[in-house]
């Protein structure tokens, strides 16, 4: 491997040397050893492929950290005048380390949640299901509910010996499950599944009569079985519903933990070390707040306040912001709002009519005087505002905006962003460098939606105006990427495998020209995001002085070839200096 010593990096060793012993100038002896206390490293990197993300530096074979920051990068030879006694060495064994990622655009309380729900599409028999019930049971307080979707009978190999419409009845779950209502969707959607508990709660026996539209499948005794099909479903689903609203405020605080714990788990196995939430109410702030002071938020958050009214942010923003709060764990500094919808659902607001439904062209979901007020409460605090637009007409109304009220304002540099931005016409594409305007793209949405994006906007509009990554960068923007989860997976690996490709699922490219180059796409994801948030001195590069938020790979994604780069595994992740992940 080749490894080049930028001079910075250089300067930076030897005047830190020149620092911490307070002597001359040592002679030119590389060999020599740093003896001082002071300038051994906690943790050392070394022997592998160190891609700093910091263009000054480029790449490098060690990186030393001490106090949980970056203390020097460098080649294997220089990091290891930095190892004392008690430091701790890690063999990157010819693996790849990078900044840890970014999530530009995810949420992270609806991560959470949804790993709170047990997915069941995997499930090859009602046995496994049992299972993945009782482990849920073992790590749930008495009494609240289990929820899991996504079982198939049709999965289930063999079928079950015993079975009423193809499905056992729910014996070995209300086993395994005594105290906790367990409801079960099945993939359709169109029927549940309940354990004894949840029969109870919603009052369904064997003298419940079948509700109109729905079945309650029963046994030869006549016993409900807790097969639920159609309308049957509604009594537990009102059930659950009921104990949601009755739950104590201690019960509400330890659903949050436990939504932040587990959100906090799948982010940092992925890689992501910080977390732009797109956004939370103030009453969930409060509760990042109180874990952020307990040095207990798993990963850094930038949480834009969403869904409170202008009144109320023009109130209690002052006390809402926060930069950097409990050791860099959590900002709050942005406000989210929504101008338009979704393609999908013929809700973006576009400049002509939608290909596949010319009688309409979408619909603004905010009045833009509205979002124009919250714009004010935005520069009134000191907030960025992240305003979600997908559609062409949507984007230019945006940054029609926030050129007008730029234009009043002294300050220049407020990086406001806009979410998604996924259809541009070209007249706007120059307008986010000009304005400095951060364009926060979801890469893997490209691929996701890339199969029907066509029918919406005919194929030439789609062509021309559709997730123009390379049409932005070109003209100097800044992209900072995301999955916008839990609406897709948080996998960094995917969304950068579809910013560099735009291959989708079904083995063709969308409208590959437009793919990113494999460093744009990881500044997209490191340092890039990082400046979206104005943190670009402390996140987002392997730097000296920087939080030590590193995340080691299986191989190097700047030079596999394309069709290995889904295959990438994230090994271990560091959070400020601290091994918080490793792959088992
Ligand atoms: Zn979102």
């Amino acid at each position: 491997m080749k490894t080049q010593t930028p001079i910075l990096l250089t300067t930076f060793f030897v005047s830190l040397v020149l620092m911490l012993t307070g002597c001359s100038p040592a002679p030119d002896d590389t060999e020599q050893p740093v003896t001082e206390p002071q300038a051994q490293a906690d943790l050392v990197l070394t022997g592998g492929t160190v891609i700093s993300v910091d263009d000054e530096i480029g790449q490098a074979e060690a990186v030393a950290i001490r106090d949980g920051r970056i203390l020097a990068v460098g080649s294997a030879a220089e990091i290891e005048l930095m190892i004392g006694n008690d430091t701790e060495v890690i063999d990157l064994a010819g693996r790849t380390l990078i900044p840890g990622f970014i999530e530009g655009h995810g949420h992270f309380l609806g991560l959470g949640n949804a790993r709170m729900i047990l997915d069941l599409r995997p499930a090859t028999s009602f046995d496994e299901i049992v299972e993945q019930v009782a482990e849920a049971v073992a790590d749930a307080e008495p009494g609240t509910w289990i929820l899991g979707r996504g079982w198939h009978q049709e999965r289930w190999d063999p079928a079950p010996e015993v079975a009423f419409d193809g499905v056992p009845p729910h014996h070995a779950l209300s086993e395994v499950s005594p105290d906790n209502p367990v409801l079960l969707t099945h993939a359709s959607g169109h029927a549940s599944f309940a354990n004894a508990a949840a029969l109870a709660a919603a009052g369904i026996d064997a003298d419940t009569e079948d509700p109109e539209g729905g079945v309650i499948v029963r046994d030869d005794e006549g016993q409900p079985t807790g097969f639920l099909r159609q309308a049957a479903q509604l009594a537990v689903r009102r059930a659950h519903g009921e104990a949601e609203q009755a739950m104590s405020d201690e019960e509400r605080q330890a659903l949050f933990e436990r939504q932040v714990e587990l959100a906090g788990t799948e982010a940092l196995a992925h890689g992501v070390t910080s977390f732009h939430d797109q956004g939370s109410s103030f009453s969930d702030i409060d509760g990042f707040r109180r874990l952020a002071e307990q040095g207990n938020l798993p990963v850094r958050l930038h949480v834009a306040v969403r869904g409170e009214s202008n009144a109320d942010m023009d109130r209690k923003l002052p006390d809402y912001r926060m930069v950097g709060h409990g050791g860099h764990f959590l900002t709050v500094r942005a406000i989210k709002r929504q101008i338009d919808g979704a393609l999908g659902t013929h809700g973006a607001w576009l400049l002509e009519p939608y290909s596949d439904k010319p009688d309409t062209a979408g619909l603004p979901q905010t009045p833009v005087d509205d979002l124009r007020e919250t714009a004010e409460i935005a520069l009134r605090h000191g907030f960025q505002l992240n305003t979600h637009a997908i559609g062409d007409r949507g984007n230019r109304e945006t940054l029609d905006l926030y050129e007008a009220l730029f234009a009043e304002h002294d300050e220049t540099d407020l990086r406001w962003r806009i979410e998604h931005a996924q259809n541009l016409h070209p007249d706007e594409v120059p307008r986010f460098a000009e304005l400095g305007v951060i364009a926060s793209m979801q890469g893997i949405h490209a691929t996701s939606d890339g199969p029907w994006v066509p029918q919406r906007l005919g194929t030439e509009r789609a062509r021309e105006r559709a997730y123009v990554w390379r049409s932005l960068l070109d003209a100097g923007a800044t992209i900072c990427n995301g999955t916008d989860v839990p609406v897709e997976p948080i996998s960094p690996i995917a969304s950068y495998h579809a910013s560099v490709t735009r291959l989708m699922d079904h083995g063709e490219y969308f409208f590959p020209e437009q793919s990113m180059n494999r460093m744009e796409a990881l500044k997209s994801y490191t340092i890039d995001c990082a400046r979206a948030v104005f943190d670009e001195d402390l996140l987002g590069s392997i730097t000296p002085g920087k939080l030590a938020d590193l995340v080691v790979l299986d191989r190097n994604i700047l030079t596999i070839d394309d069709d290995e780069l889904a295959a990438t595994e994230v090994d271990m992740t560091l959070l400020g200096g601290q091994v918080v992940h490793v792959r088992e």
